[in-house]
């Protein structure tokens, strides 16, 4: 793990010490300068590159990078991006055991779990093997700079998310609480001074911190509801990945609410707020962030078949989960309403 401002310099010294030679570098269009700068630091370590990585990692697209790895005989794979391509290198080390060093330049978190999440025939199937964490992780605080915010409110709450669903787990204990305890006073600190001023760095450090904590969290211990509302909706319906976590999250922990007093109690305390989902509800709109299902596209008329599949297969969770609350949840979520 390394972490730091300019640490892209050391990707090349750490491909070196996981025996790499030929360098797989996987990117998306969005972070062409970033990918720019691990190029110029690996040399002519890179044999090929790829940057059709998508949201939701389908097969097809693994496929495909697979072919270009294969035939190019690559021995370590760097990815820079988003979750989503975190995903595909992931995906790729799963099916070649090639290790893997990831430079995230969002705040989703993947980098630090063994978890990954394919999208095949319309369904997101996840599945967890040693092979799919990465052996490297290199945090560079200026790769996230670029990122809009707009993308960084919508992900800094998906990094948000880990932490909270962490502290009302069935497998919580305390030192993964500590992680995100810390992780969710981070975010509800950087938010507000990011949008402020987005090109703040403290503010954009302690996110991608905060990031590492929650990422850590997520890979630690069960996530509830919400990760299952939000897997739902991304694999079944499509909807964007960050931004339907940034406006699922009020809505599961105000349903999971009464089922979890006492973690509650410690988000609210670290968010500085009275209700935790009432509090979370009120930093996303502080920073402009979406808080409605309808403005991310989805149709009122999938809402009953989303709480089917988020009910279909039984997972541990504080609350009882029924078809009709989780119907009701997705209601509240579709309008953007406040949780009371
Ligand atoms: P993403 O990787 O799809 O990125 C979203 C958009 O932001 C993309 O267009 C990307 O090009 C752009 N972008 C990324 N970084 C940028 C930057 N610094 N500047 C400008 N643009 C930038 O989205 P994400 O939310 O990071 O990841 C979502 C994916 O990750 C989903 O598929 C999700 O399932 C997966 N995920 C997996 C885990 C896990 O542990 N398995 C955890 C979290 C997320």
């Amino acid at each position: 793990m390394i972490f730091g401002v300019g640490t892209v310099d050391q990707v090349r010294a750490e491909v070196e010490r996981l025996g790499g030679s030929r360098v797989l570098l996987l990117f998306g269009p969005q972070v062409s300068a970033a990918a720019a700068r691990v190029r110029e630091v690996l040399g002519e370590l890179v044999t090929a590159e790829f940057d059709g990585a998508a949201m939701h990692t389908p097969v097809t697209v693994t496929e495909e990078a697979l072919q270009l790895l294969r035939t190019t005989s690559a021995d370590c794979l760097v990815a820079v991006g988003g979750g989503s391509t975190t995903g595909l290198s992931k995906a790729l080390a799963l099916r070649t055991d090639l290790p893997q060093v990831v430079l995230p330049t969002t705040y989703a978190g993947s980098e630090v779990t063994s978890v990954l999440g394919e999208t095949a025939n319309g369904r997101k199937v996840t599945r967890s093997s040693p092979a799919i964490l990465p052996e490297t992780v290199v945090y560079d605080v200026d790769f996230t700079r670029s990122l809009p915010l707009g993308m960084s409110v919508t992900s800094g709450i998906n990094a948000l998310a880990h932490a909270v669903e962490a502290l009302y787990s069935a497998e919580s204990d305390p030192v993964v609480d500590g992680l995100a305890l810390d992780a969710i006073s981070r975010i509800a600190r950087a938010l507000p001074a990011l949008a402020a001023d987005p090109s703040d760095l403290d503010a954009r450090s302690d996110l991608l911190h905060a990031a590492w904590l929650a990422g850590t969290c997520l890979g630690s211990v069960g996530m509830g509801l919400h990760h299952k509302i939000c897997h739902t909706l991304g694999g079944s319906f499509g909807l964007p990945h960050a931004e339907t976590h940034t406006v699922v999250l009020p809505h599961a922990m105000a349903y999971n609410a009464s089922g979890a007093p006492d973690a509650m109690r410690r988000i609210a305390e670290a968010l500085g707020v009275d209700d935790a989902a009432a509090g979370v509800f009120d930093l996303i709109t502080s920073v402009h962030g979406p808080t409605a299902l309808r403005e991310l596209g989805m149709a009122e008329s999938d809402l009953a078949e989303g709480a089917r599949l988020a009910v279909a297969t039984p997972y541990p969770n504080p609350r009882d989960l029924t078809v009709e609350g989780i119907h009701g949840l997705l209601r509240d979520a579709w309008h953007g309403r406040r949780p009371q």
